[in-house]
């Protein structure tokens, strides 16, 4: 698509109304700076007189597409105002916000009837690869200012408009920034303050931590100094304070799809595509086998379609689990579909449901000494180590044993998590839908 405003841009439209915007910054390595460019664009409608309503919306899209940017995350908000006024002030700030940098992002502003006509299509996006094509036709029809160079940005902008985070579960992240003059030198933020903030707040925020250390700032250069992930803006404004860090230039409050594992979806694997982020029922089908790198490898029946489903050694005890698994076990797997024939699965998340009991050989006791017998070698009946004595009649016998891997929930640790994937800490704490609220925004600085 070429650059500049599409037909439907100029159409005179564009009225004082409700518009949901969407903005997605493609091909920038640095990450983060979607969020940014949203805080300045906020602020700037803001000091144009326009009326930002509700949320701004962190939307991550599914993590599975397999030429995703880093941290794939759109952002979307909503606006009271005159379409013309937006559309320019938002232009513009985006304009000035990725000058200088390889980027090229995209822009989507629909109103309420736009909105409807393109939500159907890319509310998926979050958790499967789009069509380019079929979606981008459908957006293009839609009506809606689409602006931008790239397809792929599009995508993620026009979900991002489009998604609103109304039904099921999401959770909230307070981002601060970094002073300008200071990006790109290394972060100034205390590890021991996360930790006793972590404490304190440990029943409204999450993944603060990964082991010791702290993960609510990210390493790169780009403008974000910290984020703290939670379930309500109140704690989060409350547990800003106690993260000592070099002084924030702001700071915002988002609402978001990230830990709801919201992207997973139980579709039948036979309908299935590359970059599906799924939910699958299983019978495991072949013993496990640990291949080069210390991945393991289990084979899984899934209503009579077979799939291979790989953990890797990153995800630590969740990759032990599955190693445990054994022929018959009974599991839940999340994770993305890959381009293989067979298919195959990357595990994510596993959920042991059944297992099968374990059968073991046990040589008899020693009617001697008492003590366990070791075999003879075939054919050669048993023989006690301890005392000698040999029975050449004897032999195993097949037993069954307790169960070795218990059922219930295997996840990896916090620092190979997904940014969509529900952590330990969050289960319990689900939330049901929430209302849009036509009321002004106001949680940032
Ligand atoms: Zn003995």
């Amino acid at each position: 698509m070429r650059e500049g405003v599409s037909k439907s841009a100029s159409n005179p439209g564009l009225a004082r109304a409700l518009y949901h915007v969407g903005i997605d910054d493609t091909d920038d390595l640095r990450g983060g700076c979607t969020t940014y460019s949203a805080y300045n664009v906020i602020k700037e409608l803001f000091a144009n007189g326009l009326d930002v309503v509700d949320l701004p919306r962190l939307l991550r899209l599914d993590p599975n597409v397999p030429w995703k940017t880093r941290g794939n995350a759109a952002v979307g908000f909503s606006v009271l105002g005159d379409g013309e006024q937006i559309l320019e002030t938002v232009k513009t700030t985006l304009a000035e916000s990725t000058r200088g940098r390889y980027s090229s992002p995209g822009l989507v502003i629909a109103n309420r009837c736009q909105r409807a006509k393109i939500r159907g299509v890319f509310s998926r996006a979050e958790s499967r690869l789009l069509d380019p094509f079929e979606s981008f036709e459908i957006l293009s029809r839609s009506g809606a200012v689409v602006w931008g160079k790239k397809r792929r940005g599009l995508i993620g902008a026009a979900a991002a408009a489009c998604n609103l985070l109304l039904a099921g579960d999401y959770s909230y992240e307070l981002i601060a920034y970094r002073r300008p003059e200071l990006i790109g030198t290394p972060r100034r933020v205390s590890g021991l303050s996360v930790a006793s903030m972590d404490v304190e707040f440990h029943s409204s925020t999450f993944n603060n931590l990964s082991g010791f250390m702290q993960c609510v700032a990210p390493h790169g250069s780009d403008p974000v100094l910290f984020g703290l992930r939670g379930e309500d803006p109140r704690s989060l404004i409350r547990a800003m304070p106690l993260i000592r860090s070099e002084t924030p230039s702001g700071w915002m409050i988002f609402v978001t799809n990230q830990g709801t594992d919201n992207h997973y979806q139980s579709l039948p694997l036979k309908s299935s595509h590359l970059g599906d982020s799924l939910s699958l029922y299983g019978s495991v089908t072949d013993f496990p086998r640990m291949v080069k790198g210390g991945h393991v490898m289990i084979e899984l029946d899934s209503d009579g379609t077979k799939i291979t489903a790989v953990a890797f050694r990153e995800t630590g005890v969740m990759r032990d689990a599955v190693a445990g698994l054994s022929i018959g076990d009974k599991v839940m797997v999340m994770g993305g579909v890959k381009m293989q024939l067979p298919p195959s699965l990357n595990i994510e998340k596993l959920k042991v449901l059944r297992t099968v009991p374990r059968v073991i050989l046990r040589n008899p006791l020693c009617g001697l000494c008492g003590r366990r017998t070791k075999s003879a070698g075939r054919g050669q009946g048993v023989r006690c180590e301890a005392c000698g004595m040999a029975y050449k009649n004897s032999q195993g016998m097949m037993v069954f044993v307790p169960q070795g891997l218990p059922p219930g929930l295997y996840l990896p640790p916090s620092s190979s998590i997904g940014h969509l994937t529900k952590p330990l800490a969050r289960y319990g704490r689900e939330k049901r839908g929430r209302e849009f609220r036509l009321r002004r925004f106001s949680l940032f600085n």
